[in-house]
C-alpha cells in the first residue's frame, strides 16, 4: 500500500477517531486502522455517562480530562450533527446519585470543580431505593456513543481521513529506534508518526511488537462489562440514576440502559445469565415500571483497565515516532475529547491546556 500519511492510528475506537479528527483540524493527513469495524468494541458497548461514577473518589488525573471534555462536548456534538446529519444525542439530562454516605466529600468536590448540585428530597419519584443524602447533578450529560461513533466516522470520511477497517496490525518494522512501517492484514503501511489507541489490546501489542522494551510499557488489562437495554417509552425516566454500583441511562427515544458488571482479565465478550439476572434485578427493583417493557438487548464490551483508571497519553521515550493514547478504563467517553487534544498537543509540541504529567508512560504504577 502506498500513500503515506503524517499520522497513523492503530485502533479506531473513540480515542483513535477523535484523535484523528484533532490531527485533521491541525492540518495533518491521517490514517486510522482497525482490526474490525470502527468503534465496535468498548466505545460502542459503553453507556455514555459523561462523568465518572462518584467522581470525588477518582484520581485528579481523571477529573482533569473529564472537566476539560465536559466543556468540549456541546460544540463537538453540534459540529458533528451539522456536518453529518447524524445526531450523537449529547443530552444534559442530569445525573441523580441516590446514595452518598460521603456527602461532604461529594459536595466539596462539586464546589471545587464548579459542578452544580442539588440536595434532593428523600422521596425520589418512581424510584425504589434507600436514599442516603441523594444528590442531583442537573447539568451532567450523556452521549449516545454508538451514534457518536457513526457520526464521527462519517465526518472523517467526508474530511478525507483514510479509514481502514478489518485491518489488523500484525508487525512493526523498526530502524534506529524509529518505526519505519507496519505490516497489516491488508498490506504494508509506511509510517511517519504511529499512535497506538488500541484500548484494552494496547499492552498486548506493546509486548508482542516491542519485546525488548521493559520500562515505559502501559499496564492495561481487559475488564469486561455487561449491559442490558429495555425498550421503554420516552419520559419513563427523566434523568440518569446511579444507585450503589449500578446505573440506569434513559435515551431520548425512551430506551433505558442498565449496567454494568466489572469482570477483570478477560477478552471474552460472551454474555452470561448471571449478569443478566443481576442487572435486571437491580433495574426492576429500582424502577418497577420497567417490568412493563421488554428487555431487548444484552451485550458485553471490554474496557481498557488501568489500576487507577488514569490513561496513558504520551510520546514513547524510547521510540522516537511512537505514542500511546489508551487505558481510559470506565471513563473513556467522558475523557475522550480532552485526551485527543492532549495527544495532538504533545506530538505537535503545542502548549497544552491540561497538565500531561499524570498520563506519562514512565509513571509509577
Ligand atoms: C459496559 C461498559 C460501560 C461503559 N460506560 C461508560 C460510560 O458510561 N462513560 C464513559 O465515559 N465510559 C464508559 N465505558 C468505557 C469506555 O467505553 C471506554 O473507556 C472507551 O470506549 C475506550 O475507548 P478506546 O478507543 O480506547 O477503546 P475501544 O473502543 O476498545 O477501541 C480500541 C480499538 O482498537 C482496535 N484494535 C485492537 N487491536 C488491534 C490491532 N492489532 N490492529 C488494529 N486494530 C486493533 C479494536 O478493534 C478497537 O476498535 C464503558 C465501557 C463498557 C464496556
Amino acid at each position: 500500500m502506498t500513500s503515506n500519511t503524517d499520522i497513523t492510528l492503530v485502533g479506531g475506537g473513540i480515542m483513535g477517531l477523535l484523535t484523528a479528527r484533532e490531527f485533521y483540524k491541525a492540518g495533518a493527513t491521517v490514517t486510522v486502522i482497525d482490526k474490525g469495524f470502527l468503534g465496535r468494541e468498548s466505545s460502542w458497548a459503553g453507556g455514555g455517562i459523561l462523568l465518572p461514577l462518584y467522581p470525588w473518589r477518582q484520581q485528579p488525573g481523571i477529573t482533569q480530562l473529564v472537566k476539560q471534555s465536559l466543556g468540549l462536548y456541546p460544540n463537538l456534538a453540534s459540529e458533528l450533527l451539522a456536518e453529518t446529519d447524524i445526531d450523537p444525542e449529547w443530552n444534559p439530562c442530569g445525573l441523580l446519585i441516590t446514595q452518598n454516605p460521603d456527602i461532604t466529600a461529594a459536595m466539596d468536590w462539586c464546589n471545587h470543580n464548579k459542578i452544580a448540585f442539588e440536595e434532593v428530597e428523600r422521596r425520589l419519584g418512581g424510584l425504589e431505593t434507600t436514599p442516603v443524602h441523594p444528590l442531583f447533578l442537573p447539568h451532567i450529560a450523556q452521549i449516545r456513543n454508538p451514534r457518536l461513533i457513526k457520526s464521527l466516522k462519517q465526518d472523517l470520511l467526508q474530511k478525507g481521513v483514510r479509514l481502514l477497517e478489518n485491518c489488523l496490525l500484525s508487525s512493526i518494522n523498526l530502524e534506529n529506534n524509529s518505526v519505519t512501517s507496519i505490516n497489516t492484514s491488508i498490506g504494508n503501511l509506511p509510517i511517519n508518526q504511529l499512535i497506538i489507541s488500541a484500548g484494552a489490546w494496547t499492552s498486548e501489542l506493546m509486548v508482542q511488537f516491542f519485546p525488548t522494551i521493559r520500562d515505559n510499557r502501559p499496564q492495561i488489562s481487559p475488564v469486561k462489562g455487561q449491559m442490558l437495554l429495555f425498550a421503554a417509552k420516552p419520559d419513563t425516566l427523566p434523568t440518569m440514576v446511579l444507585d450503589g454500583g449500578h446505573y440506569l441511562i434513559p435515551r431520548l427515544d425512551g430506551h433505558i440502559l442498565a449496567g454494568s458488571t466489572v469482570e477483570a482479565n478477560t477478552f471474552d465478550k460472551t454474555t452470561t445469565s448471571e449478569a443478566k439476572d443481576q442487572i435486571s434485578d437491580f433495574a426492576l427493583k429500582l424502577l418497577p415500571v420497567l417490568k412493563d417493557y421488554p428487555l431487548v438487548k444484552h451485550w458485553a464490551g471490554i474496557r481498557p483497565g488501568t489500576a487507577c483508571g488514569v490513561p496513558y497519553i504520551d510520546k514513547h521515550p524510547e521510540i522516537s515516532n511512537l505514542s500511546i493514547n489508551a487505558g481510559h478504563f470506565r471513563n473513556g467517553l467522558a475523557m475522550a475529547p480532552a485526551s485527543a487534544q492532549l495527544m495532538v498537543d504533545l506530538i505537535l509540541d503545542r502548549p497544552s491546556s491540561v497538565d500531561p504529567e499524570p498520563y506519562r508512560l514512565d509513571r509509577l504504577v
